[in-house]
């Protein structure tokens, strides 16, 4: 079966043709600046990129020009469009309403619009696409994946916030987690290496990328993640600040004469690694910086995996153990230098790095503690777009 997975934002949409059989990737591209001017990146499997500037005001047009490019006679990866057997659409925000993928009829696309306040920058793209592949292959069945539903088996007290009851009741104020088709697939995979069945395991999974969180897998099911209401709360990130002292948005709305949601931007854009080092978001610039001497972009990095080791600290305590620990995304799999510092403040949990088997596992699944470690720790490369299109073929079958 093919299956074309789709991740809808307000002005890009990145899409992937998978034949899930093979698991193979056909082609795969995004589409650029929608509703501006218009790009289009298109490669077929085993050949170069395709770059294509055309006017695409709408998302319906960009999908029309990716379903082209799909089926064009020289470059395109199926024949006709028969040859796209379902459709699997990453959905950012399920609520309460999805505790897994779900096959998508009008009825779920209104439950999906009724998540809109919780994800008022992510839902309404991720609905525009929706709807615009209904109308373009009206008979081609399509599954909507939430980033939030692994999370929904946390437990109430890991969910609710220290307010009052009453902002639950009202507004579903509670803490959802995100990056779950991720830390699924990820936790799955790390099962599979340590050999043993995912149902016995207490796992950790650190997701290190631009975003990036944090999750406890215990005995197959998420029972927490440092991801809260929004992306915005945990880790210190590529340019969203994380965890914060709450007065500091009004502190800091008064010394800088700025709107609350001017603020909410700073939080969002202008902070973490990016704010903290004035050098960028992006981890290889900031490894370059801190190597000619710049001291902030060292404390940046630091500090971001400081706080890794404090929620793998709480989620140890939280599941009562720990069995592995498994890095993933950009800068986890990526990243030995920021892997080895997280665990070097692991030695109390007998874990033991291989550092020889740390400094050369870069974007592969690799064991990167030595056989003795009391943790087995992983680099596992996570695939968000094959766990969209299993999920999407486990339900359309
Ligand atoms: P993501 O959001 O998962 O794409 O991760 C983006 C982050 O991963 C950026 O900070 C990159 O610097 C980092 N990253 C991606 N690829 C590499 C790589 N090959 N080596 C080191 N860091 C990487």
């Amino acid at each position: 079966m093919n299956v074309l997975v789709i991740n809808c934002g307000s002005s890009s949409l990145k899409y992937q043709l998978i034949n899930s059989d093979s698991e193979e990737v056909l082609a795969k591209g995004l589409c650029e600046r929608i509703g501006i001017d218009g790009r289009l990146v298109y490669q077929k499997a085993g050949l170069d990129k395709e770059i294509t500037e055309a006017s695409m005001p709408t998302h319906k047009q960009a999908i029309q020009m990716v379903l082209d490019a799909l089926v064009n006679d020289k470059t395109g990866a199926i024949k006709d469009l028969s040859g796209i057997d379902a459709v699997g659409h990453r959905v950012v925000h399920g609520g309460e309403k999805f505790a897994a993928s779900t096959l998508l009829t009008e009825e779920v696309l209104a439950a999906i619009e009724e998540c809109n306040d919780l994800a008022p920058l992510h839902n309404p793209a991720n609905l525009i696409g929706i709807r615009a592949c209904r109308e373009l292959m009206p008979d081609v069945p399509m599954a909507g994946v939430f980033d939030t539903a692994f999370h929904q088996t946390m437990p109430e007290v890991a969910y609710m916030y220290g307010l009052p009851y009453e902002y639950y009741e009202k507004y579903k104020v509670r803490r959802y987690g995100f990056h779950g088709t991720s830390h699924s697939f990820v936790s799955k995979r790390a099962a599979e290496l340590a050999g043993k069945p995912y149902e016995d395991l207490k796992i950790i999974v650190c997701h290190l990328g631009n975003g990036a969180s944090v999750c406890a897998v215990d005995h197959g099911k998420s029972v927490d993640t440092s991801m809260g209401l929004t992306p915005l709360e945990g880790l210190i990130m590529g340019t969203r600040s994380g965890d914060v002292d709450p007065s500091i948005l009004e502190f800091i709305a008064q010394k800088e004469n700025l709107s609350l949601s001017e603020v909410m931007d700073v939080l969002n854009k202008k902070s973490g690694v990016a704010g903290m080092s004035g050098v960028s978001s992006d981890f290889r610039d900031l490894e370059a910086a801190m190597n000619e001497g710049n001291e902030r972009a060292k404390l940046a990095q630091e500090a971001f995996a400081y706080r890794v080791v404090k929620y793998i600290g709480a989620y140890a305590a939280a599941m009562n153990g720990v069995d592995v620990i498994a890095f993933t995304a950009g800068v986890g799999e990526n990243n030995d230098w920021i892997r080895a510092k997280i665990l070097a403040n692991f030695g109390y949990l007998g874990i033991h790095l291989d550092e020889e088997a740390n400094r050369s596992a870069r974007g592969i699944d690799q064991v990167i503690s030595t056989p003795d470690s009391k943790v087995l720790c992983l680099a596992v490369p996570t695939n968000e777009e094959l766990a969209i299109c299993r999920e999407t073929v486990a339900l359309v079958g």
